[in-house]
């Protein structure tokens, strides 16, 4: 297949030739049990892919999201599921880009070796939904810790992470100057805080995710586990959003590319009335426009991890090639199951489970209303609905 131009092909390389050790056997398998990709993590972290953000000073690669990009994207068209994974590379971010020199010498080095998992995000919960200043979650300082209560849902990989990076209220939101204030950031350590005040209870889904709903009942979190300054919670973690888009985007845009290896391959060889289904333009044209529209938000994917690693804004770029990759693969991934007919839908061919993984990003991390609305009303200057 022509594919548009590809940055870090070394990395592509390596990731393919681990990736060819977890096929769709594998996944499949994970997939029936809703089981966690213990042994696909583990060999990610040996060979230092999920550390390729952290600076050599701490242990890491100290590359930008282009290499990360290219380390998940090349996961996703093999197959594979960086979901279970990928947040080990970018939430560290909140520690390396706002947490004091103490936190970041005692966190990142073990980050980066794997010693540590840091694959946890705790922001959604059932009473706020995208209305993230609408959090109830509450700290409450006592002497030199905090008590926290409160719930949380949709906090995946809670069962896999030793740490959990936590946005909870410091400030009522009506006694905040403004409702984006008053909410602060907690690095929780999940060994210590599980039966401590901590319940996690997984949230079965359509897809092997690994999420779960958590409990905070009176869970006591060191005062010195406060990430940057108390209050400013909300931008701090804004920031490790842009990241967490940009990476997302690029699974999409290795789905995609998933797709349309497999529906091409298939269309190529698939004899129908005495001929190969994809002479059909029928079938051909579908597969050809699933990859001018996965072509087009790969550029935009590289554009707005380009901004990201030269330091520029990039908040409208991170939602838009996050909305166009997601759009892109799920577009893919309708025309692959038509392309197979009805083995689209025999788990044997693994087109079904990458088209329920893929839905996800549509909704997760931020859904595409959420980014039609920042867009018409930041980039455009139109009024504000809500
Ligand atoms: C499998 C999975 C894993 C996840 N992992 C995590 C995680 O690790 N950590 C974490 O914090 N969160 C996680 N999430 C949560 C995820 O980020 C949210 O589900 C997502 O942001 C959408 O929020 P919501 O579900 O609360 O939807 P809601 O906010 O309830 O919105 C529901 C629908 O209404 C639309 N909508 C809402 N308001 C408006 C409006 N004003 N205008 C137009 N449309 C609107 C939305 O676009 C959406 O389609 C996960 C979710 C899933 C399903």
């Amino acid at each position: 297949m022509i594919d548009t131009p590809q940055s870090f092909p070394e990395i592509r390389e390596s990731v393919a030739k681990l990736c060819a050790g977890f096929p769709g056997e594998y996944w499949r398998a994970l997939d029936r049990e809703r089981k966690y990709p213990t042994e696909f993590v583990r060999a990610l972290t040996e060979a230092g892919f999920l550390s390729v953000l952290i600076p050599e000073e701490y242990g890491g690669s100290g590359l930008g999201l282009g290499a990360a990009i290219a380390v998940l994207e090349e996961i996703h068209r093999s197959g594979c599921n960086g979901g279970a994974c990928h947040a080990q590379m970018y939430t560290m971010g909140t520690i390396l880009k706002h947490g004091n020199a103490a936190q970041k010498a005692a966190y990142l080095p073990k980050i980066a070796s794997g010693e540590l998992r840091l694959q946890a995000f705790g922001v959604t919960e059932p009473g706020a939904g995208t209305d993230t200043t609408r959090i109830s979650t509450f700290a409450r300082k006592e002497g030199d810790h905090y008590v926290v209560s409160g719930q949380k849902i949709w906090i995946s990989r809670a069962e896999h992470s030793d740490l959990m990076v936590l946005l909870c209220r410091t400030t009522p939101r009506d006694q905040a100057a403004k409702p984006s204030d008053g909410m602060s950031v907690l690095l929780v350590d999940m060994r210590q805080a599980l039966g401590n005040g901590l319940t996690i209870r997984p949230v079965r889904t359509m897809l092997n995710h690994a999420t779960t709903e958590l409990f905070f009942d009176g869970l006591k979190v060191p005062a010195e586990n406060l990430i940057g300054e108390e209050g400013k919670g909300f931008k701090y973690i804004l920031d490790g959003m842009n990241a967490e888009r940009i990476l997302i985007a690029s699974e999409c845009i290795g789905d995609g590319r998933f797709f349309i290896d497999r529906a091409s391959a298939y269309a190529k060889d698939r004899q129908v009335f005495g001929r190969a289904i994809g002479e059909n333009q029928g079938v051909q044209f579908p597969i050809a426009r699933a990859f001018v529209q996965l072509s087009a938000a790969a550029l935009m994917v590289d554009h707005a991890a380009n901004l990201f690693d030269t330091g520029q804004p990039c908040g409208s770029e991170a939602n838009m090639c996050k909305m166009l990759a997601s759009e892109a693969s799920w577009f893919a991934a309708d025309t692959a199951i038509q392309t197979h007919g009805g083995f689209g839908f025999a788990e044997e061919y693994d087109i079904e489970r990458k088209f329920r993984e893929t839905r996800l990003y549509q909704v997760a991390p931020i859904s595409t209303n959420l980014i039609l609305s920042h867009v018409a009303t930041h980039v455009l200057g139109m009024p504000k609905s809500f």
